[in-house]
């Protein structure tokens, strides 16, 4: 049984951890009318969700809302959709592809988890075309008096939504506002757009959330400190990795450089996976620009 908890009034929260995954997988569940879920996460946290439901007296989803399409936040909603047959799949138009027809969310997944990630994760399969509902920028969502507005927010991958509950002014934020704690850039190697990401936060900033609900780590209940954070921080360590990589540093001591810095002023350096992903993912898109050779 997951440790559920109630993070805002009808918010609930809880983890579940998947072994060797370094990035623990939030999801959440809105009690309202009709239900919502927020994060399928992998496949594998499925049971867990079944007994956070059962826990809270939630009989059924109105809903399935994973914020993009990486194995992490998304991968389960195939098998989640077969479960709560009576839900609709809200997805980010570019999102409804991989979801219908998972062929390379299964792929890229297999690269970094190996090809028998099934046995920590759990399968990848296709939710139905008729179960998909494509979420227009802006588009309100409505279960019973409460409003969840969907908006586009990529960057951090290009099928990215971000989630406002109206009612506690609550960002539902994926990765769209960096990692938990410090905001570190969450780089995803071949699907990271830094110039998109930080007009995602820019546009984020205007919203004017009261609290952030991250879907890794906690929840954030200074948002503007959180968001400030996240925009410096992508300026910061993307600009630091392109000048030691344009200098010809090599990616190990480019880490060095940016977890230093971080730990000066942060007092904590980031986890060495999200460093290892930060740096390569920076290189990896400013070559993609041509800044790089
Ligand atoms: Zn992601």
């Amino acid at each position: 049984m997951p440790d559920v908890t109630q993070v805002a009034p009808g918010i609930y929260r809880f983890e579940v951890a998947i072994q060797g995954m370094p990035e623990v997988p939030v999801t959440y569940l809105i009690k309202a009318a009709g239900g919502a879920l927020i994060e399928p996460g992998p496949a594998a946290a499925a049971p867990a969700i079944r007994q956070a439901m059962d826990h809270l007296g939630m009989r059924g989803l109105a809903y399935i809302i994973p914020t993009h399409i990486h194995v992490d936040h998304g991968g389960g909603t195939g098998t989640l959709s077969a479960l709560f047959p009576e839900a609709m799949v809200v997805a980010h138009p570019r999102g409804v592809k991989h979801l219908v027809s998972p062929e390379r969310l299964i792929e890229s997944t297999g690269l970094v988890w190996g090809q028998d990630f099934e046995n920590l994760l759990g399968p990848i399969v296709p939710v139905p075309e008729t179960r998909l509902k494509v979420a227009r920028d802006g588009e309100v969502i409505r279960l019973g008096g409460r409003e969840l507005q969907i908006i586009h927010a990529l960057g951090h991958s290009p099928n990215h939504i971000v989630i406002l509950d109206r009612r506690t002014n609550g960002l539902f934020c994926g990765e769209a506002l960096g990692l938990p704690g410090y905001q570190f850039p969450p780089v995803a190697p071949y699907s990271f757009d830094q110039d998109i990401y930080v007009s995602t936060i820019q546009d984020l900033m205007r919203l004017q959330p009261d609290r952030l609900f991250y879907s890794h780590g906690t929840v954030e209940t200074d948002a503007g400190r959180a968001m400030s954070r996240a925009l410096e921080n992508a300026r910061v360590y993307s600009t630091m990795v392109l000048e030691a990589a344009q200098r010809g540093t090599a990616l190990e001591e480019i880490m060095v450089l940016v977890g230093d810095d971080f730990s000066r002023r942060y007092g904590q350096r980031p986890a060495r996976a999200d460093l290892e992903i930060a740096v390569a993912g920076y290189v990896i898109y400013f070559k993609s620009k041509g800044l790089l050779a």
